[in-house]
């Protein structure tokens, strides 16, 4: 298939970009919705949900499930209602006047609506050391990592959600982790920072910042401030693991608003300041970024595209 300029025939009518849980969810509900959807993913269907180890608060699931088959479940459900998933990094979106044209892997696709679910990316420590022990040592990802410091001291670096629920993991692993957090009081939900400060494998120091890590081939120690006290000290640790927010992937987007963070503004459809332009997922301004969040966004941004499609239309051949 190929665009017909004028008559505003489209490859697909939905084109969404990012296969994380809020993607493949937006995939589902726009296949099911009888639209011709393509999701576009760089990596495997899953996103950051592949990396989780036990989910334990996705509605349904009363027992821990793993983050791999939550994925892989969302994946074959999308598919089952008709989605193609294609393996290709989007290097360009482009908005014509009531389509879009993708270009991925040197394809050029064009589609009535697209659904932005890039998601984001870990934030970086930015110190010396971070980026020379990356890989030996220093980690965004507990899941991936820890076993492989069974029995080991490990620094945890952050004070949300991701940095408890890491920690609380890493406990699993070994009974020596220290969370460092830079304030005196955890961002995370209050349940879970209970949890973590219970956990006698954790030992939490507030007021400390992590300024340099060192090592020789391997991540040795680590400099720690402790800015309450003012005082600098250096600690031997086996591995660091950072967990300080996210930095959302708007690159292909310079034009759509954003909030003071870098956020894409949606409304409550999804909608974002580009009409035909969705946005769900971590990659949006959403007050709570959870799986079940950014799946219920895809459903949005998938039903309030068709209504889009539906009235462009309209007016276009009515
Ligand atoms: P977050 O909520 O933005 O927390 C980031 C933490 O890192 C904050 O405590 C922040 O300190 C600290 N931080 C930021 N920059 C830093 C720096 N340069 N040096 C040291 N510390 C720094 O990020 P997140 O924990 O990754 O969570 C992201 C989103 O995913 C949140 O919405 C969260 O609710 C969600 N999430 C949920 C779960 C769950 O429900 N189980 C699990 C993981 C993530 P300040 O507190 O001082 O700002």
């Amino acid at each position: 298939m190929t665009t017909m300029e004028g008559d505003m025939k489209t490859d697909w009518d939905i084109i969404i970009i990012g296969g994380g849980t809020a993607g493949l969810s937006a995939a589902q509900y726009g296949a099911r919705a009888n639209l011709r959807t393509l999701l576009i993913e760089e990596m495997a269907p899953g996103g950051l949900t592949l990396i989780i180890s036990d989910l334990e608060n996705y509605p349904g699931f009363p027992e821990p499930i793993q983050g791999f088959e939550l994925a892989q479940r969302f994946t074959e459900q999308a598919e089952k209602f008709g989605a193609e998933i294609m393996s290709a990094t989007v290097t360009s979106i482009d908005k014509q006047k009531d389509h879009f044209t993708v270009e991925a892997s040197d394809k050029k696709l064009t589609a009535y609506t697209v659904i932005l679910a890039t998601g984001a990316q870990h934030r970086k420590l930015e110190i010396p050391g971070e980026e020379d022990f990356s890989g030996k040592g220093v980690s965004y990802c507990a899941t991936c990592d820890g076993p492989l410091f069974k029995n080991k001291k490990l620094l945890v670096v952050g004070g949300g959600d991701a940095a408890c629920d890491e920690a609380m993991f890493l406990s699993k692993i070994t009974d020596k982790v220290t969370l460092v957090h830079r304030r005196d009081r955890f961002r995370a939900q209050p349940s879970l920072a209970q949890r973590v400060q219970a956990n006698n494998h954790i030992e939490v120091r507030f007021n400390h910042e992590i300024k340099e890590i060192k090592g020789d081939t391997q991540v040795r120690s680590a400099v720690l401030y402790n800015n309450h006290e003012d005082s600098t000290y250096e600690e031997e640790f086996d591995a660091v693991f950072v967990f300080i927010g996210s930095i959302p992937q708007t690159a292909l987007v310079p034009d759509a608003e954003k909030d003071e963070i870098g956020y894409i503004i949606t409304d409550q459809c999804m909608r974002t300041s580009i009409p035909g332009l969705y946005a769900v997922g971590d990659v949006r301004n959403t007050p709570f970024r959870q799986i079940v969040v950014g799946a219920g966004d895809g459903a949005v941004a998938s039903h309030c595209a068709a209504q889009y499609i539906d009235e462009l239309k309209g007016q276009s051949y009515d």
